[in-house]
């Protein structure tokens, strides 16, 4: 999940995850989250398996997963893997 995300307070190890993930889509702007129709499948736990799925096929994935662990995202899928609380969606 790269669109839409608020990089207020991220680690110095997380802002340069960002700046790779950024790097890698200027050479891929399509990603699955972006060209979907339904852009909220990645932000709800309900549809986090659909997502997941998706993301598999995706030119970005490793620089995304790893933005995502280094800053410890707490909500939405990221590389294939949700995220955050499963029962709040
Ligand atoms: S791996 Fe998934 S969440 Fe990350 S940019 Fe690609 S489609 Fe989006």
């Amino acid at each position: 999940m790269s669109a839409g995300h608020n990089l207020v307070g991220v680690s110095p190890a997380a802002a340069s995850q960002w700046a790779t993930l950024q790097a890698a889509l200027e050479d891929q702007p399509s990603t699955p989250c972006r060209a979907h129709r339904d852009p909220d499948l990645w932000w709800s736990w309900a549809s986090s398996e659909e997502a997941s799925a998706l993301c598999w096929s995706c030119p970005v994935l490793a620089e995304c997963g790893a933005f995502a662990a280094a800053d410890g995202v707490r909500w939405g899928t990221w590389a294939g893997r949700w995220r955050g609380a499963e029962d709040a969606a």
